[in-house]
């Protein structure tokens, strides 16, 4: 058996701190130690006490930098990596100018092989780990990622994203016969092959017919273990359009709950504009949804309400919704959280924003206890991160009092840079150039 111990400040959480107080809910090390066998986190603890218990373990010492589980991004658009920050567009204008004509290069397998090795290196290179990501209408897209993924040993969830309503572009529309059956095939050669899980996925249903919308519903009755990824109420203007295309709707969800689209393993992205009924309907099935957060003020759909919906129970997930979001960073995703629960009137606890990008999102993904959490038999997926990696970040927390005094100015200023070492199921990823 090989062991391998990482030294390091360590930090793990013991429940939500959303739901209890976050002193009752952190374990912190300040001169810990992470060992891993075979793989997987097999003990979490001080150093001292780690060394003598384990002498023939391999050991890599990261000072004082903090051990954390990699980060978890619940909603992403691989394809979208190469329109990252492009100007001036609301929603639906954004996807017609920018994202629908980059998705329709992903009919080439050469290219969607490339833009999805493009971006697993770099969620590696910023300590995200895990990516739940939105492929195009190509069932090659889909494909790409998980063989990528597959090749860096990492866990990612992703679909073939669906779209046959007239609203999507010529040459970026299926049928609904096409999704159900492409989507089956993708199931069928990567859900539960090594770290893969498929998620069913409809764009939004502005989108999709109510035929698409039934076949996919059909679809995941027959494969329940399966995830189901979408969009819901992001931007005042989409959710008007989502009403002429779908009169007869209670709301929007009802436009996913109609077609057998809303479970407890749905996961719901932006979720920002809700009406108390879909409040309701998500918390009553155990539904998640996904905080957006660079994404929401880059695009200008407004401020989610993540403190009121997990009072409320909901399962929340945080991610960076590349390319509509603004950076490939969940640290600057956290900070863009704090700021937009701040506008709220809440200051959300560093402690909280962690667990949010490490455990609360998977969750959301239902792969806690798998990933997410600094604890014995987890999948060692670890990020390293240095407290004080540019000058701007080390003066603060030079004069930081207390572990959150050190870790909030990281949260806040940090990006890649900030990230010493990646670890995928036990191995350091190497770093791209
Ligand atoms: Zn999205």
């Amino acid at each position: 058996m090989t062991t391998q111990l990482l030294l390091g400040q360590t930090l793990s959480f013991t429940g939500d701190p959303f739901l209890q107080p976050w002193t009752d809910c952190v374990s912190h090390h300040e001169r810990g130690g992470v060992l891993i066998a075979d793989g997987r986190i097999a003990v979490v603890g001080d150093r001292a006490s780690l060394q003598a218990a384990h002498p023939q373990a391999t050991v890599t010492d990261y000072g004082r930098d903090l051990i954390l589980p990699g980060f978890v991004d619940a909603h992403m658009h691989y394809p979208q990596t190469r329109i990252i920050a492009s100007w001036g567009k609301r929603l639906i204008d954004w996807l017609n100018t920018y994202t629908f004509p980059e998705e329709m290069r992903f009919a080439d397998p050469a290219y969607a092989k490339a833009v999805a090795e493009e971006t697993l290196d770099l969620a590696l290179r910023h300590g995200t780990t895990t990516l739940c990501s939105f492929g195009t209408i190509h069932e090659g897209s889909a494909d790409a990622l998980f063989s990528a993924a597959e090749a860096r040993g990492m866990r990612i969830v992703a679909g073939r994203t669906c779209m046959d309503r007239d609203t999507a572009p010529p040459g970026l529309r299926d049928t609904a016969q096409s999704a159900y059956d492409e989507s089956a095939r993708l199931i069928e050669r990567w859900h539960g092959r090594g770290r893969a899980t498929y998620a069913i996925t409809p764009r939004f249903s502005p989108t999709s017919t109510e035929a698409q919308l039934e076949a996919l519903g059909a679809l995941w009755a027959a494969n329940p273990t399966c995830l189901m990824q979408t969009h819901l109420s992001e931007q005042v203007d989409e959710i008007a359009w989502m009403r002429d295309l779908y009169p007869q709707a209670r709301d929007y969800l009802d436009t996913y709950e109609s077609f057998g689209l809303l479970g407890p393993r749905g996961l719901y992205g932006h979720a920002i504009h809700l009406e108390p009924r879909e409040i309701d309907r998500l918390q009553e099935v155990g539904a998640a949804v996904v905080h957006c957060p660079t994404s929401n003020t880059f695009i200008g759909s407004g401020l989610f309400d993540l403190v009121g919906l997990k009072r409320r129970g909901l399962s929340v997930g945080l991610a960076t919704d590349t390319g509509g979001g603004s950076s490939f960073s969940m640290l600057r995703t956290m900070a863009a959280a704090y700021e937009i629960s701040q506008l709220r009137g809440t200051a959300v606890h560093p402690a909280q924003l962690l667990w949010l990008a490490t455990e609360g999102s998977a969750r959301a993904l239902h792969l806690d206890g798998l990933v997410g959490r600094l604890g014995p038999g987890a999948e060692a997926d670890l990020v390293v991160l240095d407290l004080a990696s540019t000058p701007a970040i080390a003066q603060r927390a030079a004069r930081a009092e207390g572990l959150w005094d050190t870790v909030f100015p990281t949260i806040m200023m940090g990006d890649d840079r900030a990230v010493r070492a990646t670890w995928v199921a036990g191995r350091s990823a190497p770093r791209p150039a």
